[in-house]
């Protein structure tokens, strides 16, 4: 499984930082969690085929993990008519509102799939399994534990806390690697939770310049364990 931060910043960009974007790769299938700016002007440059995304999974539908579903959505619908996404949204009304645009652009809808997230296992096409995780960061928001390869990964998506609402799932399964946000905390609140889990590798992903003090003390207090920054086109193979 290779993971790409296609946009790594936080609620809002930051310079060389587009907002939550996260791009698995797996036998030639490709899954996005999160679609918070533009991707198929990504997935053109890097020479992806669109017709290769299987699937989208959002955590919340706050913008800056949003944005870019519109876009992607109208070029699927319109023009790359051989692509077949499965698009999974927390939330019934960001379906409607997806389609409510579409028609007020004048376009036909040719029936993309699409379906709501629920808790527990909410996706397994044989090659990639998803799990969700409800969360208390919005109305319905979620993390996600991603299975393939037999490699496991958590996205914990945007939190209230990480002594809230962080997935207790990780203190009995073993994640190989653990993606997770730091805008709405200070990072050094994950310590308690890094010391329980049954992971030695962790991403910090979607975090704030304000925390960067907090940022380094976490790495350097932690040691050994490897904890690093995501920086848009960071590339992680599993
Ligand atoms: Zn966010």
């Amino acid at each position: 499984m290779r993971i790409t931060f296609v946009g790594s910043s936080h609620g809002v960009p930051e310079p060389n930082r587009k907002c939550a974007c996260t791009m698995i790769e797996v036998k030639g299938n490709i899954y996005f969690i999160d679609m918070g700016c533009q991707v198929i002007e990504e997935l053109i440059t890097r020479g992806k085929p669109i017709e290769s995304v299987k699937a989208v999974f959002v955590t919340h539908m706050h913008g800056d993990h949003t944005n870019g579903l519109i876009s992607f959505f109208d070029l699927c619908n319109w023009y790359f008519r051989a692509a077949d996404p499965l698009i999974m949204l927390p939330e019934e009304k960001g379906l409607t509102a997806m389609f409510g645009w579409i028609e007020a652009n004048g376009t036909a809808l040719r029936g993309i799939r699409t379906g709501v997230i629920n808790e527990g296992s909410t996706y397994d096409d044989g090659t990639l399994k998803v799990t969700a995780v409800r969360t208390e960061h919005s109305e319905v928001s979620y993390s996600y534990i991603v299975e393939a390869e037999g490699k496991r990964v958590l996205f914990t998506g945007d939190l209230r806390g990480p002594d809230v609402d962080f997935p207790q799932l990780v203190k009995e399964m073993h994640m190989d690697l653990m993606i997770c946000e730091s805008a709405h905390f200070s990072p050094l609140k994950y310590i308690p939770v890094f010391e329980e889990a049954k992971a030695g590798r962790v991403i910090i992903n979607h975090y704030s310049m304000t925390w960067m003090t907090d940022l380094i003390k976490l790495m350097s207090d932690m040691r050994p364990y490897d904890i690093r920054l995501a920086t848009d086109g960071l590339e992680v193979e599993l």
